[in-house]
């Protein structure tokens, strides 16, 4: 669209904005009533009546007023007590800051980190968010390619292939939205060689550490011998605790970024909501928490066994790896000849089934979709019948 159009319209964007793709929300928000759903990025579980409790509790008791920007203490102790007991890594509660989610405190540890210009390394396939964020902040994006053959590991020569002199930091994701990519210790070792190397920063996205498949093992790259100063390690209570409407994330690092950040988020976002905030203590506190989440991933694991059982019916049009962790499947449709957008098109067109295009989290994914099995078995089983009746009925002799 031409500048011209918009003010036709009567508004007129800013290029930056402009330059913002809208596909994302536009499918999520688009899909009409009654779809068969494979899109969420969210447990299709309850929060914890624990939990709900507690912001009950907090509103009679009126923690109902702006917080200190970082967010209260007793939150922040409770995030280190965590990060040391779950993760191995000691972060005082200086060192933390609360966000409301952890979307954003990515976004404002980027402002923070990097001059425009900059170059920020992230894996192609990533969660779509990296790169619109990375811009927002001024940063140029640069992909690192994944291979399904070495089974999606992040590989440090083709990393370091990719290191300029502008490269300031490295996004990792594990376990990985979308491949389901757990990194083992070493593959960690082997990436944080490289960062010491390259003097990178890295921002580890844990988001997902809760929702693991054994005997794949969460490892924080922050634990790893002379990495916590290089790491900025993201979490939040959105996929473990089945709390994403709740808005709370966290970011763990020094005292002096926590402390820059404290303003950036105090002027930007102005403090997490309080009431979530002590809401997220007691779900952090209370050691059913984990019986909880353990429930969440049995089902999860249940779920995943019929995407891969379809995957391995259909292996002319489908193909993927067995996802280590996160609710999703990362699948490959090549055999089908078409594209990951026009699977998800027609698929949504005739048989009112909604995926997410592959397209959507970097070049990589082209001939991708991404199937979310945070939903009932039933839709699961549906959604992938669909899928794969699409897809031979479409497929393209080649
Ligand atoms: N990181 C990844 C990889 C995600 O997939 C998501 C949510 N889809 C988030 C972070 C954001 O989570 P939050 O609700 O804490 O902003």
């Amino acid at each position: 669209m031409s500048s011209d159009e918009h003010i036709a319209e009567g508004v007129r964007l800013s290029e930056r904005a402009e330059a913002i793709d809208d596909e994302v929300f536009r499918i999520a928000l688009g899909l009409p009533p009654g779809v068969i759903s494979l899109t969420a990025g969210e447990p299709d579980f309850p929060t914890s009546d624990f939990v709900r409790e507690a912001a009950i509790q907090a509103i009679r008791e009126e923690k109902t007023h702006y917080t200190n920007p970082a967010g209260i203490m007793p939150l922040r102790e409770e995030i280190s007590n965590k990060l040391k007991r779950e993760n191995s890594v000691a972060y005082s509660p200086g060192e933390i800051i609360v966000a409301p989610g952890s979307a954003s405190a990515i976004w404002l540890m980027m402002y923070a980190l990097a001059d425009p210009g900059d170059e920020v390394l992230i894996p192609d396939p990533a969660w779509f968010h990296y790169s619109v964020l990375a811009r927002l902040a001024g940063m140029t994006p640069v992909r690192i390619r994944l291979d399904s053959d070495t089974g999606f590991r992040l590989d440090g020569e083709e990393l370091e292939k990719k290191v300029s002199k502008r490269s300031r930091m490295l996004i990792l994701n594990t376990p990985s939205n979308p491949t389901g990519k757990v990194l083992t210790r070493s593959e960690l070792e082997e990436i944080s060689g490289v960062a010491e190397r390259q003097d990178l920063k890295i921002i580890s996205d844990e988001i997902y550490e809760k929702i693991v498949y054994p005997p794949h093992k969460h490892v924080s790259i922050a634990s790893l011998s002379g990495m916590k100063e290089r790491t900025i390690l993201i979490n939040g209570m959105s996929k473990g605790y089945a709390m994403t409407g709740w808005r709370i994330g966290y970011a763990a690092s020094s005292t002096e970024l926590t402390s820059k950040m404290t303003s950036l988020l105090g002027y930007s976002l102005v403090c997490a909501s309080s009431i979530s905030q002590y809401a997220a203590v007691e779900a952090l506190r209370n050691p059913e928490s984990l019986i909880y989440a353990e429930k969440m991933v049995n089902a999860w694991s249940r779920r995943r066994e019929i995407v891969m059982k379809h995957v391995g019916s259909n292996t002319d049009v489908l193909s993927a790896i067995e996802p280590q962790g996160t609710f999703y499947g990362w699948l490959d449709i090549s055999g089908s000849g078409m594209t990951g957008n026009e699977v998800s098109e027609g698929l949504l067109r005739e048989r009112n089934v909604a995926v997410f295009p592959g397209s959507l989290f970097g070049e990589e994914g082209a001939a991708h979709v991404r199937v979310s099995f945070a939903t009932s078995d039933d839709v699961v089983e549906k959604g992938m019948e669909g899928l794969c009746e699409f897809l031979h009925e479409h497929k393209r002799v080649r």
